[in-house]
């Protein structure tokens, strides 16, 4: 499989499988000098999950559903047919499935990763002890989060500043009593040019930027401000998550979402390299969406699907956080990874097409990430594995993440609240 991961802090391959197993505080905190990324924090949400599902014994009346629901698909199965959606849905998981069962068997016998888990399993002991102190952190901090979505729609937005120190210059260094400047929060590039992270204010609540990374916060709306003035100022990877519909999000109100048609007007084209460029796409396992995909966005924004990749959700057990093989709640989810080319005309598309073909063969077919679920939504942190494999030339790769919920060294982020994994609160002094 190409090496992929070799050599990167928290990312570790798997022998004898097309697989990675991400521990993504590790993966993250190589990002600041000073901090690191706070691993309880990060891997809350799963534990408590965790802790839940293992001493809640299934109650009667869930054990009665259960019992109804299989007799009903037994009498289902003597006269029904799957409908074409549900066969091409049912076709895409055993595709999955192979890959994922052959990566979880080589994930429990990698006497590599034996020790992490042991590690893993440690540290869930030591969180489950103070779990009732870490619910209470947890669910005070968010009535006191600073809600950027809020924020951006009442009349005083564009009065809203983040204050940072005002030399955020290359080779500049923290020191004590640095003067500080202003910067417009919303629809403006904010950019941190150091090469250590720097600290910035909004309304009293303090963020963490790493090194070199700029972002944009704004609504989709003003998404073609993002558009380089030149071609060869463009992307030669995207990494987007949208807020797909979803019924489960929008009960929990927990981040607005946007209609499948929304996402046909990101101008794609224009955010992409001369040299063309990687786009992975996060999505759920609606077949629904499968479809919208791969017969209209990609092709409206001029994107060939290459392959699938898997993120394979474990417990903090080293378990699957469900079964594989339950119609809803799979326990993994999809990052289709397909190339662009600038539109160009058809003749030249062609040539540029063959002159990609090194690069592709790059990209590791059906690869299956392995991790432990952090937050809702939030995925793990395959930047860096994505980067090795897009197309730059004899430059860096340029980065950018669409809807992004935090900051990466080297990387644009955008979306109406990329700082939001950025708060302080998540991070601890090294
Ligand atoms: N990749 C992220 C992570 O790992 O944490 C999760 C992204 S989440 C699926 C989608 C994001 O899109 C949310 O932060 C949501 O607030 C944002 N979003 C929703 N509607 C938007 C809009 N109209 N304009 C910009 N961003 C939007």
């Amino acid at each position: 499989m190409n090496g992929i991961g070799g050599g990167l802090d928290g990312i570790f391959e798997i022998e004898g499988a097309n697989a990675v197993f991400v521990a993504p505080p590790q993966v993250l905190s190589k990002s600041y000098l000073h901090y690191s990324v706070d691993a309880s924090l990060y891997y809350a949400r799963s534990v408590l999950l965790d802790a839940v599902a293992s001493t809640q014994a299934p109650s009667k009346e869930a054990e009665d559903d259960e019992r109804k629901r299989k007799r009903k698909r037994k009498n289902k199965k003597r006269v029904y047919e799957l409908n074409e959606k549900e066969a091409l849905a049912e076709l895409r998981h055993q595709e999955a499935r192979s890959c994922i069962l052959n990566a979880h068997e080589a994930f429990r016998l990698s006497s590599r990763l034996l020790e992490f888990r042991r590690n893993c399993k440690n540290k869930t002991k030591i969180i489950l002890s103070c779990e009732e102190c870490h619910l209470t952190t947890i669910s005070q901090d968010r009535d006191i989060e600073l809600d950027f979505v809020k924020l951006a729609g009442v009349w005083q937005a564009p009065l809203y500043k983040l204050t940072l120190p005002s030399k955020v210059e290359e080779n500049v260094v923290h020191e004590v009593g640095e003067e500080m400047q202003n910067y417009s929060l919303f629809n403006m590039w904010i950019e941190n040019k150091r090469s250590e992270e720097v600290i910035g204010k909004v309304t009293g609540f303090n963020f963490l930027l790493p090194k070199k990374c700029r972002f944009f916060i704004s609504d989709i709306a003003q998404i073609r401000r993002l558009i380089p003035d030149s071609s060869s100022n463009g992307y030669n990877l995207l990494v987007i998550d949208p807020p797909w519909e979803n019924k489960s999000v929008s009960r929990r109100a927990l981040y607005p979402t946007l209609p499948n048609k929304q996402l046909l007007r990101i101008p794609l084209k224009s955010l992409v390299h001369l040299d063309g460029a990687l786009v992975a796409l996060w999505l759920t396992n609606r077949q629904k969406l499968h479809q919208f995909v791969e017969q209209e966005l990609f092709p409206t924004w001029g994107v060939k699907l290459i392959t699938t990749w898997y993120w394979l959700k474990l417990t903090t057990e080293g378990e699957l956080i469900s079964s594989l093989d339950l119609t809803h709640h799979k326990p993994y989810e999809c990052l289709l990874i397909g190339y662009a080319l600038q539109k160009l005309p058809e003749e030249t598309f062609a040539m540029r097409e063959d002159g990609l073909k090194p690069f592709i063969r790059n990209v590791p077919a059906g690869l299956v990430a392995l991790s432990v679920p952090g937050d809702h939504s939030r995925k793990p942190p395959l930047g860096l594995l994505l980067s090795q494999c897009a197309p730059h030339g004899s430059r860096s790769v340029s980065c950018l993440e669409l809807f992004a919920r935090e900051l990466h060294p080297g990387w644009d982020s955008w979306g109406n609240e990329p700082l939001y994994f950025q708060n302080m609160k998540f991070f601890r002094k090294e």
